[in-house]
């Protein structure tokens, strides 16, 4: 109370000076009442209402926060409605590994094959792809995940060739890996899955083995949705033949990219 007793006195008791006077008197009336202003609010309790203040500030931008993340990890991580889907695809084996052998017939060569093909088809469909490997080389596993993971693919399909020493086995199966701590991950790594083999099985007619769960590395140590693709089996002479066959690795591969293309647009 001080400072008003203060202010009505100059104001009103030394307002009879000159024109000069009165532009210094209200210029420290203005100081005055800033001053004053400042120690109500420190004074009087108004700091609980700045504080309270500052927090609704803070709620703000921490609900806009979460919200915006929320819409990322939704849309970047697991059910990509990106504007520019990357496909990350893995040509398995390579270089000192070959894979299956069946007399001069290399799964890492089919494989590598297979690879370029759905790039092809999923590039037509205007996504966005990159291959681990796109030439004969050795990649070890961590390698292709490393890949995976940095360059942040919307998904991820490693390609390889069965193989059994019953030479009756046949058809296409699909594997995911079930995670209890990524539940999402592996609902959307199952669904991809789903996808893609429904259209593989309706672009070549092969046998379906179902989808799978597969503790495989490639598939377990990648952050998106991911699975792994037996294309079938090189052991079965029907299934071998065919897969020889350039026309029927294209079905195939436009099986494998009808069905990312289903995932993606799901
Ligand atoms: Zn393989």
């Amino acid at each position: 109370m001080h400072c008003f007793d203060t202010l009505f006195r100059e104001f009103f008791f030394d307002r009879v000076t000159s024109m000069q006077s009165q532009r210094n008197l209200f210029k420290r009336l203005g100081m005055r009442l800033f001053s004053l202003f400042l120690s109500l609010v420190f004074s009087l309790g108004a700091s609980s209402w700045a504080s309270e203040a500052l927090p609704v500030k803070h709620a703000v931008q921490i609900v806009s926060f979460r919200k915006h993340r929320e819409q990322r990890m939704k849309i970047g991580s697991h059910r990509p409605h990106l504007a520019h889907p990357l496909v990350i695809l893995d040509a398995g084996h390579g270089g000192k590994d070959p894979g299956v052998k069946m007399g001069s017939i290399l799964e890492k060569r089919l494989a590598l094959t297979t690879a370029l093909l759905i790039k092809r088809a999923l590039e037509n469909l205007g996504y966005r792809v990159i291959l681990t490997r796109s030439r004969d080389v050795f990649l070890p596993l961590s390698r292709r995940v490393r890949i995976a993971n940095k360059m942040e693919g919307t998904l991820f399909a490693s390609i390889h060739y069965n193989s059994a020493p019953n030479s009756d086995a046949k058809g296409v199966e699909v594997y995911y890996t079930s995670s209890p701590k990524d539940k999402e991950r592996t609902k959307e790594s199952k669904h991809l899955g789903n996808c893609v083999l429904h259209q593989m099985i309706d672009q070549t007619g092969m046998l379906s083995r179902g989808v799978k769960k597969g503790n495989f590395y490639v598939i377990r140590e990648t952050a998106m949705p991911s699975i792994l693709i037996e294309g079938g089996f090189m052991t079965n002479l029907q299934e071998f033949s065919q897969l020889k066959k350039r026309e029927f690795l294209s079905k195939l591969a436009q099986g494998i990219a009808s069905g990312v293309d289903k995932y993606l647009k799901s």
